[in-house]
This record gives structure tokens, sequence and C-alpha cells, in this order.
């Protein structure tokens, strides 16, 4: 590629939030026959909210204050966007200013966590529960819904560790806890609108569903559609359940093709099989879990808002954060190749 050409065409990339890190991405570019993207903070704004509580009425371990402390609780420990979500949630439901104490905190990428929280009584002396009984259903525009509010025995919780884990069913099976057909309805019911739900179990028994729900970002629908337009195979790739995956592609997107329920450290090997084919692989994404991914892909694109290390391992970043720049990108490189021939 002469200098030049290389030169205007990272120079407009530039101008327009596109920053092409060289000559060789930008050549490649024109060639990409594959744009995966990630899901949870590529396709989607990242920020999930709480949509649904549901207890399960043969559990009756805890009321549903406990429930969200202790859930709560744990979650402070987790950076994922579910624990973010969780955490809010429980924080404003309950007005609570600080959480419960946690120790022997253990986080499963892709599964869940697991933890003891403690000292909960301390940080539920203030609530007032008439308060959370008239609040629970004015969060957002979602409904909360909670079924079979159990609230506890006034002031009378003992001082107590509680075992917790959080997250799918797949992690519930690995610590020996079965998902009961009532706990996979609940959980199908959200999925299949594209929400994310997991589980919370508390001593070894699973009380409640808590389904978070992420917004897709407005020009996804768009940029998807530009670019099976020019030609590009469109993929859907996520850590997440396959049917919210499936709901949030097909539905909202119009991404057909769907890789979910892969673990962050197999999000690279998903690129490198699709790489076997010969076509030139683009990876969209913005996590620490995209990054050995990007890295692999013949073109990783990152998103400007995405963490540090992102962002370092890509090969293009879209400053404006706007999904429709990898079509953007694209175009571009296909100008500055045919300048160059
Ligand atoms: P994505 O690729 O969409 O970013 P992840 O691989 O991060 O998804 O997570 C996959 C699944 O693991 C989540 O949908 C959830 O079921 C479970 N999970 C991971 N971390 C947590 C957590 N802190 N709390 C609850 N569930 C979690
Ligand atoms: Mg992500």
């Amino acid at each position: 590629a002469t200098p030049t050409a290389v030169m205007v065409g990272t120079g407009v990339g530039a101008t327009n939030g596109i920053l092409i890190k060289g000559g060789e991405p930008l050549e490649t570019t024109h060639k990409l026959k594959y744009v995966v993207f990630d899901k949870t903070g590529t396709v989607t704004h990242g920020e999930p909210r709480v949509s649904r509580v549901a207890m399960f009425v043969q559990s009756k371990v805890c009321s549903f204050i406990e429930i969200m402390a202790i859930a709560g609780s744990a979650e402070n420990s987790s950076e994922h966007p579910i624990a973010t979500a969780i955490v809010k949630y429980a924080k404003q439901t309950l007005k609570l200013e600080s959480l419960a104490k946690v120790s022997d905190f253990q986080a499963v990428p892709g599964c869940g966590l697991k933890c003891k929280v403690s000292q909960i009584e301390s940080i539920l002396e203030n609530v007032d529960k008439e308060a959370v009984k008239n609040r629970k259903n004015q969060f957002g525009s979602l409904r909360i819904k909670i079924d079979n509010p159990i609230f506890g025995n006034d002031g009378a919780m003992a001082s107590k560790t509680y075992d917790v884990l959080i997250g799918n069913r797949e992690w519930m099976n690995r610590n020996g806890l079965d998902v009961t057909p009532e706990m996979d309805q609940a959980m199908n019911e959200h999925e299949e609108q594209g929400h994310t739900a997991v589980l919370c179990a508390i001593d070894n028994r699973v009380a409640a569903m808590l389904a978070v729900a992420d917004t897709v970002k407005a020009e996804a629908h768009l940029a998807v559609h530009c670019l099976k337009e020019i030609g590009l195979e469109v993929i859907l790739l996520t850590g997440d359940n396959k049917k919210t995956a499936k709901a949030i592609a097909q539905q909202v997107v119009g991404i057909k093709r769907v890789f979910a329920e892969v673990l962050p450290s197999h999000k690279v090997k998903q690129i490198r099989i699709l790489q076997t084919s010969g076509l030139k692989v683009a990876m969209v994404g913005d996590g620490v879990n995209d990054s050995p991914a990007l890295a692999q892909a013949d073109v990783g694109i990152a998103i400007g808002t995405g963490t540090d290390v992102a962002v370092e391992a890509a090969d293009i970043v879209l400053i404006k954060n706007d999904l429709l720049d990898v079509y953007t990108a694209i175009k571009l490189s296909r100008a500055t190749v045919r300048r160059i021939r």
C-alpha cells in the first residue's frame, strides 16, 4: 500500500471518530466476511436494570427484604453489569446507604458468584417495611412484580452468616443445587423477552430469581442491516443464555447467527473456528473478557467507552461509540484500497 493512501484513509477515519491503528488493519478491513458482535456493552448499553424479583414459595428461607439485602451485598463485590443492577436495585428499594459484610468471595466468569454475607441486621435496622411494600412497583419503565413477598418477623433477625450463590442454572448445578421446573419456567419467561435471569440461593436453597433487562443501542439494527447489505455475515457472541441471546439477536437487531453460553475464555476459540474457513473475521467488543478475541480476530474493533484492555487489544477504536462506524470503517477501507490499486 502506498503510504499516502494509508495516511489519507486513517486521516479520514480519525476525523470521523474512527481510530485505525495503521495501514495493515485499514487494508485487512476491506477483505472482511464476518463481523462478530459481543452482546453486553456492545450491542446493548450494558447497564441492565432489575425487571423482576420472584421469590420461590417453598424456600421461605428469607423475606424479600432479607433476600435483597443479601443479594445486593453479595453482588457489591462483583463488577459484572448484572451485579451493578442488583446492587442499585437493592439500595433503592430498601433505601440503604451501605451494604453488609462479604467474605470468601469467589466469582466464576460466565457462571456467577459464591460468598458469605454476614451482619445484615445492622444494615436492615432502619428499613421501613411498609415503605418497601409501597415502593416495590415504582421502578423505571419496567414493571417490578414481587411474587409471594414474605416479610420477616419484625426485628427478630438473628445475627447470622449466610452462604450465598448467585448465577445461572449451570452455576447452581455445579454447586449441587437442583433447578426445579418451577424455577426454570420463571427464568424462561424472562429469557424469551431478552432479559437475563439469575438464581439466588441462600444457605443451599434457591430462594429467588432476579431478572435484569438491558436495552439495545438505538443504531444496532441499522448497523446490522447496512453490514448485511454490503455482503457481510453478522454474528452475536455472548456468555449469556441461549434464549436471551436469540431474543435480542433475532427479534431486536436482526442477527440470525448466535453463539451463546460461550465462556469468556472460549470467545477466542469461536473466532479461530470462523477463521478456519480462510475468510476474514472482525470482532467488535468492549470488555476485558473480549480482549483476547479482539486480538485473535483479523480486525479487532473496540467501543471507545470500553475497557482500556479492549481499546489496547483492538486494531480499530470507535471513538463515538456508534455501531454504524463499523460499517463506515469498512466502506472507508474499501475506498482506500481502490485508491491504492
Ligand atoms: P456477556 O458475554 O454477555 O458479557 P458473561 O459471560 O459476562 O456475559 O456472563 C454470562 C452469565 O454468567 C450471565 O448471564 C449470568 O447468568 C452469569 N453471571 C456472571 N457473573 C454474574 C454475577 N456477578 N452475578 C450473577 N450472575 C452472573
Ligand atoms: Mg461486553
